[in-house]
């Protein structure tokens, strides 16, 4: 079998950014209890580790003892939660993705402009329920074609829209395109706020998945951007299958299939991917190809209150360990460890830096 890996996949700046921040906790406050607010990204194994080494994953803020300390997820809260947690004494550790917060902001700044803010996205997910809290009235979500009649319009030239980061760039195409037909007037915001990570995914499933007879998504199912990696894939008319990891594995998925292309939602760990693989060669043997479509350079720092209680606590932030370097092997490395036929294809079309 073949098993094409897509470069990019997998972890992206802000996951690497928000697990660092428990981890740093976890080195930090060895004994101390640490509360996080949701899921700190949405993937089942990141929680369950973290489960396992102590952290307590909580959905309201009054699960939290008065003056302890709380870590608010990769996807942003509201306002009111932010009060909550003063109200409360509690100390806050900010691990918001920065573009989800320029999202925040972009809202912030319409909203006080005078601007009504079409926010496409999912109603319920977490990010678009904090982006949302930052000026409930002049925000409404749409979340397809089918919600523009319902919008409650009051001067379609102070109007613009905004969008969740991990959307499928398809279907928002359809939407932005659906509401710019409803509104001619309606504004953009000043750069997209699909992020570079969902962007660069799906660009390299759209490019690759046509070579492919099946399609492994690894990601956790309330994983939003990973759910999307399926969709862009099924738009090109290849199936996908989206799994937790290669225990989901059904043999009848295979019938038929000589290439299967792999890649990994933004919170999926590479550890699952390596282990998705060497199933795969055990079941079929093979080979592996790597087809690199964008390369990305971004990294985010670790939130400011972080910093400081690392300052107080007599650890240098500057020096702080990135977990990027700690996520084992390179993949080459690691297949040619295990004698895995591989190559890599370099298809790159752009960089994100
Ligand atoms: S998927 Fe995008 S918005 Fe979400 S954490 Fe990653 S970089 Fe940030």
């Amino acid at each position: 079998m073949k098993l094409i890996l897509a470069n990019p996949r997998g972890f992206c700046a802000g996951v690497y950014m928000a697990i660092d921040v428990v981890d740093q906790l976890l080195h930090l406050c060895p004994g101390d209890p640490i509360y996080v607010y949701h899921e700190i990204v949405h993937n089942r194994h990141v929680v369950e580790r973290f489960r396992g080494r102590g952290v307590k994953f909580i959905e309201d803020l009054s699960e939290v003892p008065e003056g302890s300390m709380v870590v608010f997820s990769a996807h942003g809260v509201s306002p009111a939660v932010r009060q909550q947690a003063e109200q409360r004494r509690l100390t806050a550790i900010d691990a918001t993705c920065p573009l989800v917060t320029k999202v925040h902001n972009e809202a912030i700044r319409y909203a006080k402009a005078g601007y009504q803010i079409l926010l496409v996205g999912h109603l319920n997910h977490q990010e678009v329920v904090g982006t949302r809290g930052e000026a409930p009235d002049a925000i409404q979500v749409v979340e397809s074609p089918a919600d523009i009649a319902k919008l409650v319009i009051h001067d379609p030239s102070k109007l613009v829209y905004l969008t969740q980061t991990t959307l499928s760039t398809d279907d928002a195409d359809v939407i932005i395109k659906a509401l710019k037909q409803a509104f001619p007037l309606l504004k953009e915001p000043p750069s997209s706020d699909i992020c570079y990570a969902t962007t660069n995914r799906q660009r390299a499933v759209r490019a690759i998945a046509p070579d492919a007879d099946l399609v492994l998504v690894v990601g956790s199912r309330n994983s939003s951007n990973s759910v999307r990696l399926t969709e862009i894939s099924e738009n090109v008319g290849t199936k996908a299958r989206l799994i937790d990891d290669r225990s989901e594995l059904r043999a009848e998925w295979f019938d038929g299939v000589k290439t299967v292309l792999i890649t990994a939602g933004a919170s999926a760990p590479e550890d699952l991917v390596h282990d998705l693989i060497m199933d795969l060669i055990q079941r079929f043997g093979g080979e592996v190809e790597q087809r690199d479509i964008y390369r990305e350079e971004v990294e985010f720092g670790l939130p400011g209150t972080l910093k400081q209680l690392m300052r107080d606590r007599g650890v240098d932030p500057t020096g702080r360990r990135v977990i990027r370097q700690d996520s084992g092997p390179a993949l080459d490395t690691w297949l040619q460890e295990r004698r895995i036929p591989h190559r890599t294809v370099d298809l790159t079309v752009g960089a994100t830096g």
